[in-house]
């Protein structure tokens, strides 16, 4: 089955034993009567342990990321955590790419530290740079690709390799790819996270998280332990994520085809300074990305050419790009990681990375690419 019959079809048939509904209908029960007191009927239980409309979604997304287990969450921070409290204790170590979403780094530095459980960030991402810092202590390396904001690309096979013969746990964040155009476990990682609240739900309506991977001990004690700690997703939001997951394949090839006219586009002109989009020739990591992802995705990254007062006076002028933190929904974003999603980091960290006043990062939606070039070119000029 092809990418997207698995996400109509997986999980979802006529229910004759009801009345023929096409789609997974919205459960709302919160409790499952039994016949028996010792069995629950057909597995469920109490709607925090299992839904069958989460279900369905939970089915989709294994089929679609080549896993054969998924879980799925109330947001991506809470996959995050519930999954590194399921594999981490006092005094073990995280090992981190240096580019990576905020709230990620904040659950490392403000939660987990509270713990004994510390992080080490590889300024210098290169594999010898990654084999000299696994000590005894670290168990997991955590790594974004593409990365966020700056849409670093990093070769996942070979990572899988390193952390196979140390015998660490290799944990891709999959959010900005999507598995329609990588999927880390084919290429030898062991879990991948998603927030499907950017592309997989797609319409920035709902708040959700995935976690997907093959280790069935694994699967059961973070399935054990999302009940444990509650942060289930709910069955509406179960159901905009099914319902978008839909039309992910349609989706994600026009958010490609429009990034990779405007990535051509603002890099002949002269008030962007530079373009950061993995599908560019120009990209550092172009040859990764060709070899590993079959689509290069819906973000751009740029610098402009001046000061943050002209960036201001860009952004004000632009119709159809709201300026707003997120991204992978149908409607063009943008916002300055400077200021927004990565306020948080410490000046000589922001520094370090080039995040600067003037670099942008543009979610590029499926609107038509002619009106939004025409909107970029009227707020350049
Ligand atoms: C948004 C995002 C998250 C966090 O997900 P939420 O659903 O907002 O909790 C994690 N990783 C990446 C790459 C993201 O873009």
């Amino acid at each position: 089955m092809k990418f997207s019959t698995k996400a109509i079809h997986i999980g979802e048939y006529p229910d004759f034993s009801q009345y023929g509904d096409v789609i997974k209908p919205i459960h709302l029960s919160t409790t499952f009567a039994r016949r028996d007191p010792q069995i629950p009927t057909k597995g469920y239980e109490y709607i925090r342990t299992d839904n069958p409309t989460r279900h369905t979604l939970e089915e989709k997304l294994a089929s679609l990321e080549n896993g054969k287990f998924a879980i799925t969450f109330s947001s991506g921070l809470a996959a995050e955590s519930t999954l590194l409290l399921s594999i981490l204790k006092n005094g073990d170590e995280i090992l981190a790419s240096d580019d990576l979403y905020s709230g990620t780094r904040r659950i490392f530095n403000d939660v987990l530290m509270n713990f004994n459980i510390h992080y080490n960030i590889i300024n210098h991402f290169s594999i010898t740079n990654i084999k000299n810092n696994i000590n005894k202590n670290i168990k997991v390396l955590w790594i974004e690709s593409p990365t966020n904001p700056l849409l670093k690309v990093y070769d996942i096979k070979e990572l899988a390799e390193i952390c196979e013969e140390k015998d660490i746990l290799l944990i891709v964040d999959n959010t900005f790819a999507t598995p329609y155009f990588q999927n880390p476990l084919k290429l030898s990682a062991d879990i991948v996270i998603h927030s499907t609240t950017k592309y997989i739900n797609g319409h920035s309506d709902s708040l959700g998280g995935a976690i997907i991977l093959n280790d069935e001990d694994l699967y059961h004690k973070i399935k054990f332990n999302q009940n444990a700690i509650g942060a289930v997703l709910s069955p509406f939001d179960s159901f905009l994520t099914i319902r978008g997951l839909k039309t992910l394949e349609l989706r994600m090839k026009q958010h490609e085809r429009n990034a990779m006219e405007i990535a051509k586009y603002l890099e002949n002109r002269k008030e962007i300074l530079k373009v950061l989009y993995p599908g560019l020739p120009s990209h550092p990591n172009y040859d990764i990305a060709k070899k590993q992802m079959s689509g290069y995705g819906g973000m751009i990254s740029f610098y402009f050419n001046g000061k943050y007062d002209n960036v201001k006076l860009f952004l004000s002028k632009l119709k159809y790009f709201s300026l707003a933190e997120s991204l992978g929904g149908v409607e063009s974003l943008l916002e300055v990681p400077y200021f927004m999603t990565h306020a948080g980091l410490p000046e000589e960290e922001k520094k370090r990375l080039n995040i600067s006043e003037n670099l942008i990062r543009m979610s590029v939606g499926i609107e038509n690419v002619e009106d939004l070039i025409e909107d970029i070119e009227k707020a350049l000029s």
